[in-house]
């Protein structure tokens, strides 16, 4: 490889009980048809808590943008192009992927950042088909807005108009990283006047959210269904779940309108229906929103050049690397931050 490219560079290991260490590891060669990248930004997400309390055996990162620095045989996308990363290394010949369902491959070669090494690293190995070239008017950083803000978040916004076309309020549960994506990409998408209530316990998170045009319920106060009246509504056209948990499922279904849906982001608990009234008599529905298809990235690309100061409020700290450690505790347990993104 080229002379500017280390055989071996210090890379974060999560070493589990909340410890984030240092270890040496190979920077690998591409293969045909992969791309390697020098790292750029990667930003912290709630998914990664498992990874962060218990350890990790790859380096984590799922929502990195980086440089290629070399490209294997068979690619044609140039050295020294800046773009992000896709999560899923999708097959592309699957039913899924033939059909552009890409977050449904039938024959995932792996997750980045879960079972193949991410975006804490200097430096990631991945195949070309899950890298999108970002223009060089967008930083790094603003970047990986792309993937679980604006792609996460917009996906489950399509998924709300793919069961209604008529939708007038939207509830969003949990006003982490997920749940801002869900309101910014609801404004962009579906228009400002829509009206977005998101409910969370901190303080911090609800007045961020509130600046994006939220109407914030704290739920630490305020049972859901008085906060929703304090908006002047009875019940809400649509649901989104970023928590995974139980209770407020429960309470966001028990929420929804004539023909709403509770649109389930968050990974986690279940729920218990009383399938006659909750479900078939109003005709609610209950969906599914996993990650987002690589064929969104374009559309949210425009959005992001058109609401991009918007857009940025989301990201609240830049720390580099060396401060991983510090990253992830204020993220986990300060309660007070958006989105962070750890700088390289
Ligand atoms: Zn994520
Ligand atoms: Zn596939």
């Amino acid at each position: 490889m080229s002379n500017n490219i280390p055989s071996s560079c210090s890379s974060p290991l999560f070493a589990g009980n909340k410890e984030i260490k240092f270890a040496e590891k190979t920077v690998l060669e591409p293969e045909t048809g992969q791309l390697l990248l020098r790292v750029r930004a990667n930003a912290l997400c709630g998914s990664e808590r498992p990874q962060f309390f218990d350890g990790a055996s790859v380096t984590p990162g799922h929502e990195a943008t980086g440089t290629v620095v070399a490209a294997g045989p068979g690619t044609r996308t140039p050295v020294g192009t800046t773009g992000a990363v896709f999560l899923m290394d999708f097959c592309g010949q699957c039913r899924s992927c033939r059909l552009g369902f890409t977050n449904q491959c039938l024959q995932k070669r792996g997750d980045m950042g879960f079972n193949r090494d991410g975006g804490y690293g200097q430096y990631e190995l991945i195949h070309e088909n899950i890298f999108f070239p970002v223009p060089d008017e967008f930083s790094s950083t603003e970047a990986t807005l792309l993937l679980d803000i604006m792609g996460t978040g917009g996906h489950a916004i399509e998924r709300c108009q793919l069961m209604r076309p008529d939708i007038e309020s939207l509830l969003v549960v949990g006003a982490g990283p997920i749940g801002l994506g869900v309101l910014a990409m609801a404004k962009i998408i579906l228009g400002r006047q829509l009206k977005v209530l998101i409910t969370d316990v901190m303080p911090y998170r609800l007045e961020l959210a509130e600046r994006l045009g939220g109407l914030p319920i704290n739920i630490a106060q305020t049972p859901l269904s008085a906060g929703i009246q304090s908006h002047e509504l009875v019940r809400v056209d649509m649901a989104v779940d970023t928590t995974g948990k139980q209770a407020a499922r429960q309470d966001a279904v028990d929420s929804l309108a004539q023909r709403g849906s509770l649109i389930c982001v968050g990974h986690g608990e279940g729920i218990a229906l009383k399938i006659s009234p909750d479900i078939i008599a109003p005709e609610r529905s209950i969906v599914g929103s996993e990650y987002f298809r690589y064929d969104e990235l374009p559309a949210n690309l425009r959005r992001l050049r058109q609401h991009r100061a918007y857009l940025n409020q989301i990201i609240t700290h830049r720390l580099g690397v060396d401060e991983i450690q510090r990253a992830f505790e204020a993220f986990f347990f300060g309660g007070e931050t958006g989105k962070v993104i750890i700088e390289q």
